[in-house]
């Protein structure tokens, strides 16, 4: 039975609302102007500190936005259907196939909404499951008619297109703001799933570290990799080419909790130390 899962956005902390790439300040919008495109984007992610979150791939969880100081107006905004999540050093990103509304939905008014509230301890809990919870029927019957799309990541490319793409989605994610960047709080929308399935691809699912030859088959067939950031998300660093690493999941680890050192880290090259062990890793790099 598929699980219901609720992550909440406090709009008034975090200072931007949802999935509004060209506006980041909440101060002067007006909601109910706000028109978004309902085409199901398979690129949507979520970071959560929840481990639960591990246990709902393959369920769907509902985004819902706060904003207005005290006495908030509470918003269905859009919801994803989870099918990867990644363990980051303090915290999960999930990612998956994502959608939204066609204008954020007022939920204050309708019948049960407070109870939920109160459930959802003012929603100060974050990622939580509300499949139990009368309410979650009147926010699966706003979804109606939606069919999430099947993963296309794997159609077959040449490495030159490849490559042109992850070019064009780097100059993409360059251009995410600051704001969305930081991503200190419970939940940020980062949209790097696309260019992380590329840069494996471009990699050819073999871990980036000198002479490791990790292998982790998965059902699909391919080797299991990460990616990696090499300045961590939460100190600023952006899912772009050069900030990018494909690992394996053990060295991973070892980037994230080891002894690093980087001695030199330009755009196409990364060196330094290791717990005690010099390395050298050419970077995917924009050609550009
Ligand atoms: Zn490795």
């Amino acid at each position: 039975m598929i699980q219901y899962y609720i992550q909440y956005h406090n709009a008034d902390d975090m200072g931007y609302l949802p999935d509004m790439d060209n506006i980041p300040d909440t101060g002067n919008i007006d909601i109910s102007d706000i028109r978004f495109d309902t085409a199901i984007k398979d690129d949507f992610s979520f970071f959560t500190r929840k481990q639960s979150v591990e246990k709902a791939i393959g369920n769907y969880s509902f985004l819902i936005t706060g904003i207005g100081g005290k006495r908030k107006a509470y918003y269905l905004w859009s919801f994803i259907i989870i099918d990867e999540v990644e363990k980051e050093r303090d915290h999960f990103v999930a990612y998956g196939t994502g959608f939204n509304f066609a204008r954020p939905i007022l939920l204050n008014d309708l019948p049960d909404f407070d109870h939920f509230r109160n459930f959802c301890g003012n929603f100060g809990i974050g990622f939580q499951n509300i499949s139990n919870h009368p309410f979650c029927n009147t926010l699966v019957g706003f979804t109606n008619g939606v069919k999430p799309r099947i993963d296309t990541s794997q159609q077959k490319e040449t490495e030159q297109t490849l490559l042109t793409t992850l070019e064009k989605l780097n100059r993409k994610m360059q251009q995410i703001t600051p704001e969305k960047r930081v991503a200190t709080i419970e939940l940020t929308l980062r949209k790097d799933r696309e260019i992380v399935t590329l840069l494996k691809k471009a990699a050819n699912y073999k871990c980036q570290f000198p002479a490791c030859h990790s292998e982790i088959k998965t059902k699909a067939g391919m080797n299991y990799v990460e990616v990696a950031h090499v300045l961590p998300v939460n100190k600023g660093g952006q899912s772009v080419l050069g900030n990018l690493l494909v690992l394996c999941p053990n060295h991973h680890k070892e980037f994230d909790y080891g002894d690093l050192k980087i001695i030199e880290q330009t755009i196409g090259k990364l060196s330094g130390s290791l717990n005690g062990k010099d390395f050298k890793i050419e970077v995917i790099k924009p050609k550009h």
